[in-house]
């Protein structure tokens, strides 16, 4: 893709956001590159990046995909000094919850700025996140190391941001003298590579080696790029022998990212690894509840219904930044509309939104990819052939629908055929038994869930 492609889909865009929204939020992305389905945009903070990709990523995906090109997903670099706008916004507002200028001065002016929501405080703990948020607790209120690195690892939207953030408030509050940084993965290769390119490598190395508390988020980013895990893999052993703490998240367990050297692999399980489990119906329900109070008064005048919150919950299980995404339209459109939003309007305003969630997780798809991936006809996997050939793909359709809806075994059992639904539960504990031993079933099992989550 190049600019001028992005130029039109930017403009495109401009009649779907409206005006204001345009000029705050998509006229400054500056377009950076397109490659793999990653399309990477210059943005002057974290904050723009993040609030861009929660309430106008899916637009962006949309439109660019309709010019023709292969793309599945955004990427922001932090840039503070992004190229000049085509036609310079001369009314560039800052984003709307300005960061206070004070925040600069608070010993991160090397790192990335913290989301000021994001802390202890209103992050909820359930069985799920516990034994992580324990962890981040214990990190934020010691000064002594006892163990290094903390890796937390997990899903989209699981809270892995925000509990690195909420340490970094933490600390920096405790211990307003020491450095404490906080960066993306991406940000550190970038400024690596900027480094490399204005030949100021020992800047670079002074500014990382000189911290106190090193915070990297989404460390995938690094792997495969083998100059800057070098150079990663050097600060990280130059930090951990003086003793100074390191925080790292991923998406993947350290064993499990892809193109990361062994070595760093073993020195990231030689710290803390924990793993941040998919969330409850009462974790989700108790998030909302927390964010109602938390964000509420954002919304003069905004009403949410009984029931409501309940809905959303139930509805939107796979993430937490969608269901919060959802629970701020709702809000918007109460606030704007002066008007409680009840049952039947929630599902009105949500429509598209829940449309996706419902396509991500229904188990014809699940059936259908299984099917192809396994070389037999949709038919004679749902059908009552009882040839191995076709009942063991048929049951690890079974156990993806299980742990990929929320679907229940009754509802499954409808779905494949009209079967007993002590048929699916049988189905279900022959792949979790077999997969436990078998590495080319769990292999199927992982590139389908990958496929799947990728549609
Ligand atoms: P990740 O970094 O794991 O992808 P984030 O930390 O960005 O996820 O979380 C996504 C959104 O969900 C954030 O707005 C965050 O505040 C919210 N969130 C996730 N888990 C919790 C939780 N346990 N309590 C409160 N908010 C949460
Ligand atoms: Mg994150």
């Amino acid at each position: 893709m190049t600019d001028d492609i992005w130029g039109v889909a930017q403009n495109r865009l401009k009649t779907q956001v409206g005006q204001n929204n345009y000029v705050t939020w998509i006229e400054p992305l500056r377009f950076r590159d397109l490659q793999d389905g990653i399309l990477t945009f210059d943005v002057q903070s974290q904050f723009m990046g993040n609030w861009v990709e929660r309430y106008f990523g899916d637009a962006i995906l949309r439109e660019v995909a309709a010019m023709g090109e292969a793309v599945d997903r955004l990427s922001f670099v932090v840039n503070r000094s992004p190229r000049p706008p085509k036609s310079a916004p001369a009314t560039a507002q800052e984003p709307v919850p300005a960061r206070p200028a004070a925040r600069s001065r608070m010993g991160q002016e090397n790192g990335l700025p913290l989301e000021p929501l994001y802390t202890f405080d209103t992050f909820v703990v359930g069985k799920s996140n516990e034994l992580a948020h324990a962890a981040a607790r214990r990190v934020a209120d010691s000064d002594e190391v006892s163990f290094n690195p903390l890796f937390l690892y997990g899903g989209v939207g699981l809270g892995k941001t925000h509990l690195m953030h909420a340490i970094g408030w933490e600390l920096r509050n405790r211990r307003p003298d020491a450095k404490i940084v906080y960066v993306s993965a991406e940000d550190f290769m970038y400024r690596f590579v900027r480094a490399l390119r204005e030949k100021d490598m020992m800047g670079f190395k002074e500014m990382f080696r000189s911290i106190d508390v090193l915070m990297v988020d989404d460390v995938k980013f690094i792997a495969g790029k083998d100059a800057t895990q070098e150079e990663f893999f050097h600060t990280f052993n130059s930090l951990v022998e003086q003793k100074k703490q390191i925080i790292l998240s991923s998406d993947a367990a350290p064993g499990e990212i892809d193109g990361l050297e062994k070595r760093i692999v073993s020195r990231l399980n030689s710290g803390l690894v924990i793993d941040i489990h998919p969330t409850s119906y009462e974790l989700r329900l108790g998030i909302l509840q927390r964010k109602v109070e938390v964000f509420g008064d954002r919304w003069p005048g905004a009403r949410i219904g009984d029931g409501v919150l309940e809905f959303l919950a139930h509805k939107i299980s796979s993430n937490v930044r969608e269901l919060e995404g959802a629970l701020t339209k709702l809000f918007a459109h109460s606030s704007f509309l002066d008007r409680e939003v009840d049952l039947e309007l929630a599902q009105e305003c949500l429509r598209d939104m829940l449309k996706t969630v419902d396509r991500r997780t229904t188990i014809d798809e699940i059936q259908r990819k299984t099917a192809d991936h396994y070389g037999i006809k949709l038919a004679d996997l749902i059908g009552p052939r009882r040839n191995r050939v076709y009942a063991r793909p048929r049951q690890v359709a079974m156990y993806l629908a299980k742990e990929m809806t929320d679907r229940s075994l009754p509802e499954i059992a409808r779905k494949f055929g009209g079967r007993d639904h002590t048929t699916i539960m049988y189905g279900i504990r022959q792949i979790e038994k077999l997969s436990a031993t078998d590495s080319a079933l769990s292999e199927d099992l992982d590139l389908l869930r990958k496929a799947l989550r990728w549609s």
